[in-house]
């Protein structure tokens, strides 16, 4: 959580997208949308607004929104859940910090998967645990067993799963949950799922929430939020499913941190889970191509190895075999070079680990500008030397 200097530091995201502000360059580097809101619910939040939906709601959330979860759930997973079972939250942040805090005692272990979303060492450090992690392949971002198992103890209070994953873009096949929830079984702990890009999926790839898996539901803290799904990240409307005990506990932890999360915007998130199907694929579909967009500009870039993310909003190229540069410098450069920024893939490890040492020239790309940014930055990427 601090910087070298013992001080507070800035999230990397932060400090490439000042870095871009600074240069000019195009921002691939945090994942902020270059889209405009989802219409359907931007118009919904505009009428609660004039509608006069402006005052605190309840610390739970509104019910209108408790209620569109629920329907959700139901829809497109068949899970059933009760509406004791979920918490509004500022956003999935809020959710992942509460719900580490609620279940992850000072002195015991969080087991997250390697590189990793900032925010949960972030939030284990609050709470006074340790991180432990299960390393991702470099080349197809798999894991092996034996690393979750070793990672798993008595100690471990809660196992975090990234699903789809930041940064990889890797979709976790079923028998892979399946193994995290027997380890999770095995030592009596919980499991925290992110599942903040669970309808930004390509391909043929199906989400499978942790929570559909037998016995994961009693055990599963299920995050999501509205920030990515209808491209409003600034919003910060998102939501915890958890058994109604630890869905207190998390609601206790949030009533004196944020109180209650933005009225207006939680009736117009409403509509937008309310929304057909046609809404949900042309969303995808949309983030899609500008995917593809990025890996033509990448393919181009002789040498580059890019993994085909899955899911969300970026790719990981490794550049290990066309410089022996770092991926900071080689963002620098970049920067420099052709007027784009990324993420540095080892600022998402754990410091000094072996997966940082081997994603050492990795860098992370986002794909959720606008297609006229994504297309000219392939363009400019094309033409890297
Ligand atoms: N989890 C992951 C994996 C993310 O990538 C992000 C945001 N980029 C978040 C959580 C934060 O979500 P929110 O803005 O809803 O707090
Ligand atoms: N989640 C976004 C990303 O991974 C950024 C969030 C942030 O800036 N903290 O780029």
């Amino acid at each position: 959580v601090l910087g070298e200097d013992g001080r507070p530091g800035a999230t990397i995201f932060a400090e490439m997208t000042a870095l871009a502000q600074r240069t000019g360059a195009i921002n691939l580097g945090q994942g902020a949308p270059g889209t405009p809101a989802d219409p359907l619910v931007a118009q919904a939040a505009i009428e609660a607004i004039q509608g006069g939906v402006n005052q605190y709601p309840p610390v739970q959330g509104n019910p209108v929104l408790l209620e569109a979860v629920q329907v959700h759930q139901q829809r497109f997973y068949g899970r059933q859940v009760a509406t004791e079972e979920i918490v509004v939250t500022t956003g999935a942040t809020e959710a992942l910090f509460s719900a580490i805090l609620a279940l992850a005692p000072a002195g015991s272990e969080v087991v997250v998967f390697e590189p990793y979303y900032d925010s949960y060492a972030a939030a284990a450090a609050a709470a006074g645990a340790s991180v432990r992690t299960v390393p991702l392949d470099p080349v197809g971002f798999g894991f092996d067993p034996a690393a979750l198992e070793a990672a798993v103890s008595e100690r471990t209070s809660v196992i975090v799963v990234n699903d789809p994953h930041n940064p990889t873009g890797k979709v976790f096949r079923r028998e892979e949950l399946e193994l995290i929830v027997a380890a999770a079984q095995a030592h009596d702990a919980w499991i925290v799922t992110d599942e903040v890009y669970e309808h930004l999926v390509f391909d043929d790839l199906a989400h499978v929430p942790v929570a559909t898996l037998p016995g994961a539901a009693e055990r599963t803290v299920t995050i999501s939020s509205a920030g990515k799904t209808f491209n409003v990240t600034g919003w910060k409307v998102g939501w915890a499913i958890a058994p109604a005990e630890v869905r207190a506990a998390i609601q206790s932890i949030k009533q004196y941190t944020t109180f209650v999360s933005a009225g207006p915007f939680q009736p117009a998130v409403a509509a937008g889970l309310a929304g057909d199907d046609a809404s949900y694929a042309a969303r995808a579909e949309s983030l899609q191509h500008r995917r593809d967009l990025l890996l033509a500009g990448l393919a181009r870039i002789p040498g580059l190895r890019t993994g085909v993310p899955g899911a969300g909003y970026f790719a990981i190229a490794d550049f290990s075999e066309v410089t022996d540069l770092d991926a900071r410098s080689i963002i620098a450069r970049m920067a420099e070079l052709i007027g784009i920024v990324a993420v540095p893939v080892p600022a998402l490890c754990a410091p000094g680990s072996v997966v940082q040492e081997q994603l050492r020239g990795h860098v992370r790309f986002s794909f959720c500008q606008s297609h006229a940014d994504m297309a000219e930055a392939a363009e400019r990427l094309a033409g890297l030397d």
